[in-house]
């Protein structure tokens, strides 16, 4: 029989497989603060439960399946990139950053990805599953631990698409979000989609307080639709739809993110395009140059055309930032370090 992953479970849950065997529920509690709050890696470590409780953790539960197969620090020490080993042998990878307002990391939601994304190391690999609830959750818990501190933000932004796996993503957050868990506020987590329009009018109902941050990287379908297959699925009109909505729902502005790609997306007709299509509610633009490891021969913008950019933009109202590249000495962006390993 395979062992339970225990922090695929919610509090609720676990309390319910604590009494079935006899155990008071505040059993369930505490255990769930030493994975939380205490960050155990062992059943063993859990020194005020009875050793009768530890071995039947031991013997139906698995508290730690992910395995650091590679660390990667950047030179200025603010960027650590993990490699991890899952328990079937596949790996994914998560990233940690600290700002100025703290800790903030990113995870990968999928192995692979099915939406193949021209610009993408991650779409260029073959989908092979969802992560679990738990299999996310741990991305954060080992990088805080490394830290020795409290991570107060959150993107989902690292391999995958996270409302392709919505089920798990879900239980994800609330389990992120949970007050005896790691209680990190809604507030500060980013969910980034490809644009997966049913699923952004079913996040919006859930009405979890997070942002939403779609991935545009192109003012107009024609050129949408080159770079993303999804946009022949759901265009730029549905898409807006959706976000207008989601925004509505919940109150939160959408953040659009916006690879620079030179000469293809970077010209100033299509920055009035862009401030056009995303019109009358408050919204916030985020241009990044693209990175690198871009499996097409796709180069950066200048650093001109995006200041270019970036001010035409802001004359036609958009409220619009360059973001910093982070790492990007050890391939700190999505889907890079695991291709590069994956190669070797
Ligand atoms: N699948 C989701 C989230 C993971 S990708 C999504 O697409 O939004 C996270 C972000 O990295 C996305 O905005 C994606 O477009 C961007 N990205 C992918 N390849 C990139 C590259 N080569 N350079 C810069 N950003 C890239
Ligand atoms: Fe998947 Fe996002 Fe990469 Fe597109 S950009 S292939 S949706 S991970």
């Amino acid at each position: 029989m395979d062992l339970v992953k225990i922090r695929n479970l919610n509090l609720k849950e676990l309390s319910e497989h604590i009494l079935a065997v006899g155990y008071p529920k505040f059993r369930a509690k505490q255990i769930f603060a030493w994975q939380n709050q205490k960050l155990v890696q062992s059943f063993n470590e859990m020194t005020n439960l009875p050793k009768s409780l530890i071995e039947y953790l031991n013997k139906n539960f698995i508290l730690q399946t992910l395995t650091v197969q590679k660390k990667l620090t950047s030179k200025d020490g603010n960027t650590i990139k993990f490699l991890y080993k899952l328990s079937d042998d596949n790996l994914i990878e998560s990233v940690i950053m600290k700002y100025n307002y703290g800790y903030s990391v990113c995870v990968s939601t999928q192995v692979g990805c099915k939406m193949g994304c021209k610009f993408c190391s991650s779409g260029a690999d073959r989908f092979v599953r969802n992560l679990e609830p738990a299999e996310i959750l741990e991305q954060v818990i080992i990088a805080q631990k490394l830290v020795q501190q409290r991570v107060g933000h959150m993107v989902l932004m690292g391999i995958g698409e996270p409302l392709d796996n919505f089920d798990n993503v879900v239980k994800f957050i609330s389990l992120i979000t949970n007050e005896d868990g790691l209680n990190i506020s809604g507030r500060n987590i980013s969910i980034s989609t490809s644009g997966l329009v049913d699923k952004i009018y079913k996040l919006a109902e859930l009405d979890l307080n997070c942002t939403l941050s779609v991935s545009l990287h192109a003012p107009n379908n024609e050129l949408r639709s080159k770079l993303m297959p999804v946009n022949n699925r759901w265009n730029l009109e549905k898409l807006m739809q959706a976000c207008r909505f989601y925004f509505r729902k919940t109150g939160r502005r959408i953040s659009f993110e916006y690879i620079m790609i030179n000469n293809l997306n970077d010209t100033t007709k299509q920055s009035n395009e862009l401030a056009k299509l995303i019109k009358g509610y408050p919204t916030h633009v985020n241009l990044i140059p693209i990175n690198s490891g871009s499996p097409t021969d796709f180069k950066p913008s200048t650093a001109k055309d995006i200041k270019t950019f970036k001010q035409n933009l802001e004359e036609l109202g958009v409220n619009v930032t360059v973001r910093r590249t982070l790492g990007a000495d050890i391939n700190a962006a999505c889907g890079q370090l695991k291709k590069k390993e994956v190669r070797r």
